[in-house]
């Protein structure tokens, strides 16, 4: 498929992502019958994942966004910064935190632990891809899409330089 910059090998196709989007909603709900939630997208990569996910959940929920700094490139810097916040407090709510990956951790510690300072009642998380073989801090993911192996990876909301968020599947660039 054309992305705009280059091709793009599919690793996992629009169809495998419906279906496991439908299967974790439907985990969600089943998990939190009787109760709302506060789901909380971290943007950019999640906006796509968020977007299904939401509609597979059949709970009473709220949506927010946290902005957080991510990839220079293809690797990261490291550093983790707010660059935008919450809009409204999450004290005694339940929070359902969505990801678009965890590769090495680090920015889901941060944002696990920033949250933690806010008195959530419950903070859980909902990766849809993880890289494990990538891992420096190990953090708890209640809900994950796929494993996939140390490759790097665009699409369904990912980006590479900004680009490549728009292709309806998950793929690895040719380079
Ligand atoms: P971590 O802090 O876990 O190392 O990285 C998390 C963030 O890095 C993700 O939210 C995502 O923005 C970015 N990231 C990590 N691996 C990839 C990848 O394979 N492709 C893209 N596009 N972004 C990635």
């Amino acid at each position: 498929m054309s992305s705009g910059a280059g091709k793009v090998d599919v690793l996992i196709s629009q169809t495998d992502l419906q279906a496991r989007v439908a299967a974790l909603g439907a985990e969600i709900t089943r998990d939190h019958a009787g109760r709302s939630l506060v789901v909380v997208g971290v943007l950019k990569g999640s906006f796509i994942f968020l977007a299904d996910l939401v509609r597979a959940i059949d709970l009473p929920i709220s949506i927010d966004f946290i902005g957080i700094s991510s990839y220079q490139g293809t690797r990261s810097t490291g550093v983790v910064q707010i660059t935008s916040d919450l809009t409204r407090p999450i004290e005694g709510k339940d929070v359902l935190l969505v990801e678009d990956i965890v590769d090495t951790g680090l920015s889901m510690r941060y944002l696990l632990d920033n949250l933690a300072t806010r008195k959530p009642a419950s903070v859980q998380v909902c990766a849809l891809l993880e890289k494990p073989s990538r891992a420096v801090v190990k953090v708890p993911i209640q809900y994950r899409g796929f494993e996939i192996g140390d490759e790097f990876v665009v699409g369904y909301g990912l980006d590479w330089d900004g680009k490549m968020r728009n292709l309806p599947f998950v793929g690895v660039p040719r380079v």
